[in-house]
């Protein structure tokens, strides 16, 4: 059985993941900002073990690496992410140029850059002390320069171009310690985040996500794949 780590599990893709390991008889570390209200999560049944964590706070990072240790992770999955204040089918939620929220985009990127960044710094010896040693983070097709023939989403995009970036580059450098570490888009999915209108539900992008995961080989480090196993435009 493997042992995964997932950040913002109390909603949405993470809290789907998290579901499906523990059903599937993995220990599962189950993070989110506040574990009080957390209640889909406390009702998983398994072997989950449930974490405060802000990816945006440094201290809470530290804390959560005292709590883990040097306990060997299989799979540290970097799910928590921030679009914005307005989802895409609001007004606003297409950040238009000229319309451009400078404080939310440093926040977007503090959430979706820059803690994944911190996360794999603070937990890779884990990853690479496992028997997996495999190291994800969300991305999205939005994050895709040769993909993007629509415009708009300056901050959300920019964000998530700086997650293939950072994963890019951690499937090169930390090849060396055995770990297999790449950028997944989860398809557009029907979460708080997607909204009503997306293509397919959680359970469909999780199922599909975690049979891509359990296939992945260490040549597949640094590549950008879809829940699906199709490969991605940079
Ligand atoms: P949701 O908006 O439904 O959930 C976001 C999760 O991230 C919540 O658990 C939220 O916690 C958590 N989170 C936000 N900020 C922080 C923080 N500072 N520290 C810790 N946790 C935080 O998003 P989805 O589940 O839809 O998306 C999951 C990932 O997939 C994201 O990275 C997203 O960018 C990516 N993605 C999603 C797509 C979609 O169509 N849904 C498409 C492409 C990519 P809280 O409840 O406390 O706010």
């Amino acid at each position: 059985m493997a042992t995964v780590l997932i950040t913002g599990a109390n909603r949405g893709l993470g809290l789907g993941l998290a579901q499906l390991y523990a059903k599937d008889g993995d220990k599962v570390h189950a993070c989110c900002r506040n574990p009080d209200s957390a209640s889909d999560l406390k009702a998983i049944e398994g072997d989950v073990v449930i974490h405060a964590l802000d990816v945006e706070d440094p201290k809470s990072i530290a804390a959560l690496k005292a709590a883990i240790g040097d306990e060997p992770i299989d799979i540290l999955l970097n799910v928590a992410g921030y679009y914005g204040k307005y989802i895409v089918s609001e007004p606003g939620g297409m950040q238009d140029f000229g319309d451009t929220d400078y404080d939310e985009w440093e926040k977007i990127n503090r959430i979706n850059v820059i803690g994944p960044m911190r996360m794999a710094e603070a937990f890779a010896d884990n990853v690479a002390a496992s028997g997996q040693k495999k190291l994800i983070t969300l991305s999205s097709i939005l994050g895709s320069i040769g993909g993007n023939d629509v415009g708009k989403m300056y901050p959300y995009r920019a964000s998530k171009a700086g997650a293939n970036a950072i994963m890019r580059s951690m499937g090169l450098d930390l090849k060396e310690k055995g770990i297999t570490a790449l950028p997944m888009h989860p398809g557009w999915v029907r979460t708080d985040m997607g909204g009503p209108t997306a293509d397919i539900d959680t359970e469909t992008s999780v199922a599909g996500m975690k049979k891509v995961i359990a296939g992945l080989k260490p040549d597949d480090a640094g590549r950008f794949i879809a829940y699906d196993g199709s490969e991605l435009p940079w």
